[in-house]
């Protein structure tokens, strides 16, 4: 449908009722005035036959035609009508303006037929003979009862269209004249509505675009002007509503945001419509390039996708524990739950995710902890209550055996009391480290290397050991000297232990790339690369036998790194098998002496 301007949809109509107004009354007029004039004329035409009836009297009763005739032209000479007398044959005896005698027999003209029958006639017609439209009035020509002819007094009615035409020309003037003014007036009527409503159009152009700030002018006209206050307070509205649903959205996504969950919403359709930093980083996938892609294509873990699908059939919530193989094996656990739209009907679900790596690991580390403590107080245990037990059953008389066991149980409570002090050991070291109890002032490490050597002497001496100590006396560090110390001890009291008798052990304090190491080197049987990145482990053992044997805990080095955490350092290891090792404390180095 092609639209119209507002005055190109007025201006037809007004001009069709204009028109039709027009032509109608002029129809009205015309017709009505023709009557008007053929009454007139009639009612003349009558009353001159009425006149001129008696004047044939004589001549008709005598049949004398020439005299007929000639009254006719003498009548007719007196005024500007036609006569003529017909006689009830039908044949025309005289005519004012014709020959009676070429004349055709009248018999069967309507107004001679109606006067012969009634004594009076009238038609309209179109005339043969004069070949214009003429009104001819009958009148029959009486003798008492006798009918001696008909007198026929005519006029020709071409003055009446003269009269008509006039009119009709005037008429198509006025119509043009009212056609101009209904222009006019339409563009008059139409201009103000249709400037209203380009204002109007133009400023609902502007609320389109998002401008809703500047409201329309509200224009006079009550209809318009109450339009134009509609739409300014439908853009007051929207505007709201806009700001409101921007600002949720603001805070829904600093929210999401600042989740250490991870949220990931999925449509109907199983395409990812949002997802937060914390999803994309569980998920390891880019969150702005995930957007709107299916979640089989961007998620790839087949326990989700089946979660979510089931949660999309059932419409009830549900939850999984699945694992993301990776450089870490990551263990997320993931809650789907279904989303609905305003109208309560089913919009896709909505996923929260939990790393649970850390936890889980904590777990196992936990299990494995009270495993390994539960095995390794076992054994001098079940030895101890042997050893009792076969005291209690006689052995005790003998007092060689007495000894003998005794040195045993004694041996074992060592055990078990070394064992219990690694772990208070251990445990104070992490809960001060956790609480930041652990006190770090600055003070050289000569003293405290020297007094670790000095503890370890003993056992050294004992194996024919060397320790050599270098270490520059200016060498400060934020310590607590008793815990370095500690961690020392540990290190060159393995070095003495796992050595060969008659080895080196040295001692090397030196700074290094912004720290300060403590290198522990002997000559012992090193360990396996496989086993160098879980020798500081709690109870980790390389040799299980041998370090039992030697009276070890398994917890020495596990202390040490705990040490070195505790000081904001670390402890490392590198080891060739069968050539030695190097155990290494590193500390951070003061600022000062960087
Ligand atoms: P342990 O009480 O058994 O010595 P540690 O935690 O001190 O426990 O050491 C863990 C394991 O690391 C030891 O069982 C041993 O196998 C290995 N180890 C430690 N120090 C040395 C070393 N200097 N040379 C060879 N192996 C070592």
């Amino acid at each position: 449908m092609t639209r119209r301007t507002f005055f190109g949809q007025i201006f037809p109509a007004f001009l069709a009722i204009t028109l039709l107004a027009v032509v109608g009354v002029t129809w009205h007029a015309t017709s009505t005035l023709e009557r008007f004039y053929h009454k007139r004329t009639r009612e003349e035409l009558a009353a001159r036959a009425d006149l001129a009836q008696a004047r044939f009297m004589g001549a008709l009763r005598s049949n004398d035609d020439r005299r007929v005739d000639m009254v006719c032209n003498q009548i007719a000479s007196e005024t500007p009508m036609r006569l003529t007398v017909v006689l009830p044959s039908g044949r025309v005896v005289g005519d004012s303006e014709e020959d009676p005698a070429r004349m055709d027999n009248h018999a069967d003209r309507p107004e001679i037929v109606e006067a012969l029958r009634e004594g009076r006639g009238s038609s309209v017609r179109f005339s043969d003979t004069l070949q214009r439209d003429m009104m001819y009035v009958t009148k029959a020509i009486r003798d008492n009862d006798k009918t001696l002819g008909v007198l026929r007094v005519s006029m020709s009615l071409a003055f009446i269209d003269q009269e008509l035409g006039t009119i009709h020309r005037r008429v198509t003037l006025v119509a043009l004249l009212a056609t101009a003014l209904v222009a006019l007036s339409s563009v008059w009527v139409s201009r103000p509505i249709s400037r209203s409503l380009a204002r109007l159009k133009t400023g609902a152009e502007r609320f389109a675009r998002g401008e809703l700030g500047i409201p329309l002018a509200v224009p006079d006209s009550l209809e318009i002007g109450a339009l134009a206050e509609s739409m300014n307070r439908m853009a007051a509205e929207l505007d709201d509503r806009i700001q409101t649903t921007v600002r949720q959205r603001n805070e829904l996504e600093a929210v999401l945001a600042g989740m250490v969950e991870g949220v990931l919403a999925v449509d109907g359709e199983e395409n990812i419509l949002n997802l937060n930093q914390a999803a994309a980083r569980l998920l390891d996938v880019d969150a702005a390039q995930s957007r709107r892609k299916p979640l089989q294509e961007v998620v790839r873990n087949v326990e989700i996708h089946e979660l979510v699908r089931r949660v999309m059939d059932s419409g009830e919530p549900g939850e999984t524990e699945t694992v993301f193989q990776g450089d870490r094996d990551a263990v997320i656990r993931v809650r789907v739950a279904p989303l609905r739209d305003a109208k309560k009907e089913s919009a896709g679900v909505l996923a929260v995710m939990n790393d649970l790596t850390d936890l889980r690991h904590l777990e196992k580390v936990r299990r494995d902890f009270v495993a390994n403590v539960s095995h390794e107080l076992k054994t001098p245990i079940t030895s101890i209550k042997g050893y009792v037990e076969t005291l209690l059953d006689g052995a005790s008389h003998n007092a060689e055996d007495l000894d003998r066991f005794l040195k045993i149980i004694h041996r074992q409570v060592d055990r078990l009391h070394a064992i219990v002090d690694d772990l208070l050991a251990l445990s104070q070291i992490e809960e001060d480290d956790r609480k930041g109890q652990v006190l770090l002032g600055r003070g050289a490490l000569l003293p405290v290397i020297e007094g670790a050597v000095g503890l370890c002497k003993a056992a050294a001496l004992e194996k024919d050991t060397a320790i050599h100590v270098s270490c520059s006396p200016d060498i400060q560090a934020d310590i607590d000297p008793h815990l370095l110390g500690q961690a020392c001890v540990n290190l060159i009291d393995n070095a003495v232990k796992y050595g060969e008798p008659g080895s080196e052990i040295h001692v090397e304090v030196a700074t290094d790339n912004g720290e300060i190491v403590i290198h522990v080197r002997d000559q012992g049987p090193g360990v396996a690369q496989e086993h160098l990145a879980r020798v500081f482990e709690r109870f980790y053992r390389v040799d299980k036998a041998r370090s039992r044997e030697l009276g070890g805990t398994g917890l020495g080095l596990a202390i040490v790194k705990h040490i070195a955490q505790a000081h904001g350092g670390r402890a490392t290891v590198e080891s060739e098998l069968r050539k030695g090792s190097v155990f290494s404390i590193r500390l951070p180095l003061p600022p000062e002496q960087m």
